[in-house]
């Protein structure tokens, strides 16, 4: 079989979540499992973070899966529901609504009236992208007040710039303020702001990438307490003995400046890896950082073992993990980790195990 795999290490993924319960012991935590828990696995990762109180996901059938895989807690759909079908079905799962936009008021009119509702009222602080401006909000909240199929109400925002130093004031301020006009519960926080604002934690945190073991700043600002959840881990398959003056891979991007050994390691960009993650990129091969040369071809890639000793057909090789962070990859590639682990999901090839140590 094909050596490469994403394991899973499901005791970190605990780790971090008990650290976000420390960060923040009076909120309640929705953890994020969009993107196939960033390319973690769904239900595995639900699994993992069973002890959240909530969880949200994108899609509707992302909601089916867990509800049938039999979680009873409350998920929520982080665009609410695209249509009147993802209307009926979240009704009748027990779904919790994201409602950002006027099309969406108008679709929840249309529920069934022996149906309940949970909803998360989005507001525009300044991500511009989803929500209601402020302006809107004593309108539509009136009507969702008003509505006796809608039980609770959160307030929700998102930050735009929590990764940065006071990142977090603009936004939170206005949603600080509105809800002095509001009692109701709300949330703002993602990753970023859990960690480095805690007077943003409110109601909800909304934690994401932190409970897989990656950094939601800048690489260089590792953070200690979190785990890496994925060692993306597959096997060297070839060595070729170059000699100085010769090329590797597609286009002879790198050319060799003096005798080399190359390591060919089954993994490639259709199984996630970026491909435009440069000569010099690192890589673990046997406990031994090294890195790579050349392009990334589809089903491969190369790494220079020149100066390792001992490495064979079957030489393990971690792409990232807990013996290299993937915001560090991810950093040589120009990217972030959030992008690497979801790649790994929409790159289906790649088998989820369970990594037992
Ligand atoms: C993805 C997402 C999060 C989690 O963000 P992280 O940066 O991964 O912590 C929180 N809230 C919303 C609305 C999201 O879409």
């Amino acid at each position: 079989m094909r050596p490469l795999k994403a394991l899973i290490n499901l005791d970190n993924a605990k780790h971090n979540l008990n650290y976000v319960r420390s960060l923040a012991p009076s909120s309640k935590i929705m953890a994020t499992l969009k993107a196939n828990a960033y390319g973690h696995g769904l239900t595995l990762m639900a699994g993992a973070f069973n002890e959240a109180d909530a969880f949200s996901v994108l899609t509707i059938e992302d909601a089916i899966e867990l509800r049938e895989a039999g979680f009873d807690k409350k998920i929520l759909l982080l665009e609410g529901a695209f249509d009147e079908e993802d209307l009926k079905i979240a009704a009748a799962y027990h779904f919790n609504l994201v409602v950002h936009n006027d099309y969406q008021l108008a679709l929840i009119r249309q529920l069934p009236h022996d149906k309940q509702i949970d909803i998360h009222l989005k507001i525009n602080t300044g991500m511009n992208r989803l929500g209601f401006s402020i302006n809107a909000v004593n309108k539509v909240y009136k009507q969702l007040k008003n509505d006796v199929r809608i039980n609770e109400i959160v307030f929700m925002s998102h930050f735009a710039n929590a990764d940065k130093t006071n990142g977090t004031d603009g936004q939170y301020q206005e949603i600080e303020k509105l809800m002095n006009d509001f009692n109701e519960p709300f949330s703002i926080a993602n990753s970023a702001a859990l960690i480095s604002d805690n007077k943003t934690h409110a109601d909800w945190v909304r934690p994401g990438i932190m409970l897989y073991g990656a950094t939601p700043f800048d690489f260089s600002q590792k953070i200690p307490d979190l785990k890496p959840v994925m060692t993306l881990r597959s096997e060297v398959i070839s060595i070729q003995e170059i000699k100085k003056g010769q090329g590797v891979g597609y286009g002879e991007d790198f050319i060799a400046d003096k005798d080399m050994r190359i390591a060919t390691v089954a993994c490639g960009y259709a199984d996630g890896y970026p491909r435009h993650a440069p000569t010099g990129t690192p890589v673990v091969i046997d406990g031994i950082k090294t890195k790579t040369v050349g392009r990334v071809s589809m089903d491969m890639l190369a790494v220079d073992i020149t100066d390792l000793g001992n490495v064979n057909y079957g030489s393990m090789v971690e792409l990232w993990g807990e013996q290299l962070s993937v915001d560090e990859v991810a950093n040589n590639a120009k990217t972030v980790g959030y992008e690497l682990l979801c790649a790994i999901s929409s790159a289906s090839r790649v088998p989820i195990d369970i990594n037992y140590g």
